[in-house]
């Protein structure tokens, strides 16, 4: 297996049934939450998925978590086709495959304490027996995560802490089980501004000490810039642009990823770039768009670009060259 191979997506697709559009209609309609995505994750690397809320990314990480069947696409995990898997294998893939939710106030029970919570999913999957291994390992797992030492927080209980210090929790719980890739689902967005570096420098962190992989969902473009390797931009169920930070931040290709990028703030009043603002609200997913979805909302859209769509692409230079070949 080569080290480009680790996880690989392939033309996924999630539709969900939204029923008719009416009584007597014979055709049912579906949400293309995510349609025909494709994109490959190394050892250790970040990527940053980014896209405006409904644009299909948190649908794409519960399948990668297998939270949901694909309707199409495979998926495959270390040379291992993991696309349908049943509730054992599943099991035991999960191990590996780690997610942390936005919102640590929710995904902490309450009425647990810190070292209950990060027991647990040792007991669950029935790892490590010996209960002084597994104090060990919840121990680790914590100072990993930053709650150092231990000791002050173990017998505490999730409301006796601090917003930054539940998500750290929430890290932990993930990194008891040594998991090879984390997906992180705007892991940030809950948090004090104050606290968002602390927690990305930790990721920043493990996926060099514990050499973990990161797919990090967010809708602020602006937040990943000085970790992640490279950035997906999703649009509408589909990656339209992908690339390292470095070219999409400087080079970008896409008009949406143009947009996104135009409306970060920027510290140097140099550097400020022409803000452009997206006409009209993102397109309905039961309807999406004919042609290139993006093109009711594209400000160098012609008319080709309702008819013709660029072919789905990995690459932002295979973007760049099809949507230009629209245009011209
Ligand atoms: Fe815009 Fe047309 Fe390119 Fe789509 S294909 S992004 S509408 S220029």
């Amino acid at each position: 297996m080569s080290k480009e191979n680790f996880l690989e997506v392939r033309g996924l697709k999630k539709y969900f049934d939204a029923g008719r559009p009416a009584l007597f209609s014979r055709e049912s309609r579906f949400v293309h939450a995510v349609d025909d995505v494709s994109f490959n994750l190394r050892r250790s690397e970040v990527i940053a998925l980014v896209g405006e809320s409904g644009c299909g990314k948190s649908t794409l990480s519960l399948l990668l978590m297998g939270l949901e069947e694909p309707t199409e696409g495979t998926i495959s995990f270390e040379g291992r086709d993991i696309t349908h898997l049943n509730d054992k294998e599943r099991k035991g893939l999960r191990r590996k495959i780690q997610m942390i939710f936005q919102d640590p106030y929710e995904s902490l029970n309450p009425t647990q304490t810190i070292e209950e919570i990060i027991n647990e999913p040792l007991l669950v999957h029935g790892i490590a027996p010996d209960k002084s291994e597994r104090d060990e390992r919840v121990k680790k797992a914590m100072e990993d995560a930053g709650l150092k030492p231990a000791e002050v927080y173990l017998y505490r209980f999730p409301h006796e802490l601090s917003g930054g210090q539940r998500q750290r929790v929430v890290i932990a719980a993930a990194l008891v089980l040594e998991p090879e890739i984390l997906l992180a689902d705007e892991p940030v967005s809950m948090l004090d501004v104050s606290i968002r570096a602390e927690i990305i420098n930790l990721l920043a962190e493990l996926r060099i000490t514990r050499q973990i992989a990161v797919i990090f969902i967010t809708h602020d473009l602006g937040s990943v810039g000085f970790f992640a390797d490279r950035v997906a931009v999703m649009y509408l169920g589909r990656i339209v642009e992908i690339g390292t930070m470095l070219e999409v931040l400087e080079k970008p290709q896409h008009p949406y990823t143009k947009a996104l990028l135009s409306v970060i703030p920027v510290p140097n009043p140099r550097l400020r770039r022409e803000r452009i603002i997206l006409q009209g609200e993102t397109p309905n997913p039961i309807d999406v768009p004919s042609g290139c979805r993006f093109h009711p909302r594209c400000p160098v859209a012609i008319s080709t670009c309702k008819h013709s769509d660029p072919p789905s692409i990995t690459l932002s230079k295979t973007h760049q060259a099809s949507c230009l070949l629209l245009v011209k």
